[in-house]
């Protein structure tokens, strides 16, 4: 197929770019390299199915241009990273709801198949646990920009099922909860690439509250085997999908994996949220997917362990 990747000199873009590319699909790909990374792309260049515009998904016109000549559009074009959404709130909802809005605007116009990507941020802070695609939303102030975040998502979940429903646009919308590997950075705020940094460089491991927080990693590649598998199921029209890992751990626990692997003499210390963020930071507690409906749809089944996928992302920084 030819295929349109939004994003696709991001982390999990990339990914995605190279698994459509070894499947001799024809792919285009936008990004304007806010948190993506050329670097990331850079062996692509060449290759004769890839084509790519450095440019932003603002730009109604070159969206435009773009999908008019694939048959399917992943969009991952955002603003990611707790970091990231905090240190640039206005950024972060601008590209997350004009941006989707643009790309399912012109999806809709050439009547073109999108998967929408959206995020375990979703589910905000609910207690109940796993969290399943039809669970309510628990979220904080909008004084706390991390809700903004959540919700600018949830506004593109709303937008893509309206276009659906009203307008009878293929859409998939993929949850993606906490997905790492090779390529991932820790600039934004993602916390394994970070504590595998700070190892190899025998900083601190700067654990943030009491560490006793978890969540589930997800090997990107794992990911990406999803994604493959829901844009060719019919039966994924329309619908809303968990997509991630449930083996979960502490995230102190994480810390302590890491400095095993690496063999590192750093200490752990512990940083108060607030100092780690900002003042009323607030943090879920747990956050795990209920993945029964991507398993009955698609046979999904993560295949990394979080022992492998940590291998992976240590051998990756020190290459
Ligand atoms: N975290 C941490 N130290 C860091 C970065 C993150 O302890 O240097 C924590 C963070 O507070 C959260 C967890 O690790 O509880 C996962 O953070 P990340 O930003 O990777 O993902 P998310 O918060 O979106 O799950």
């Amino acid at each position: 197929m030819n295929a349109l990747v939004t994003g696709g000199a991001g982390f999990i873009g990339s990914h995605l770019v190279e698994a459509l590319l070894a499947r001799d699909d024809k792919v285009w790909m936008i990004d304007d390299l806010s948190t993506g990374r050329f670097e990331n792309i850079a062996h692509l260049e060449e290759h004769p199915g890839f084509q790519y515009v450095i440019d932003t998904i603002l730009d109604e016109r070159v969206v435009s241009e773009l999908t008019a000549k694939v048959d399917v559009v992943f969009h991952l074009a955002a603003a990611v990273g707790v970091q990231y959404i905090i240190d640039n709130p206005l950024k972060a909802l601008e590209t997350n709801i004009r941006g989707t809005e643009i790309v399912l605007q012109q999806a809709n116009e050439y009547k073109k198949k999108v998967m929408i990507f959206s995020t375990s941020e979703i589910y905000g802070k609910a207690n109940h646990q796993p969290c399943a695609e039809d669970d309510d939303r628990v979220l904080g102030s909008t004084t706390i920009s991390r809700w903004g975040y959540s919700s600018s998502k949830a506004i593109d979940e709303f937008l893509a099922l309206a276009y659906h429903r009203e307008k009878q646009l293929p859409v998939v919308i993929v949850r993606l909860f906490n997905t790492c590997g090779p390529r991932q950075t820790g600039q934004y705020g993602m916390v394994i690439p970070r504590f595998v940094k700070q190892a190899l460089l025998d900083h601190p491991l700067t654990v943030y509250g009491d560490g006793q927080q978890t969540r589930c990693f997800c090997d990107v590649s794992d990911v990406v085997s999803g994604v493959l598998a829901l844009i060719e199921e019919p039966a994924a029209n329309g619908e809303v999908l968990n997509l991630g890992s449930d083996e979960e751990t502490t995230i102190e626990e994480l810390a302590r994996r890491v400095l095993e692997l690496t063999g590192s003499d750093s200490e752990i210390e512990f940083i108060p949220y607030e100092k780690a963020y900002e003042e009323g930071f607030e943090d879920m507690r747990r956050r795990i997917p209920d993945l029964s409906k991507i398993r009955s749809l698609v046979g999904y089944e993560p295949r990394i362990s979080l022992a492998e996928l940590l291998e992976r992302v240590v051998a990756d920084f020190k290459r």
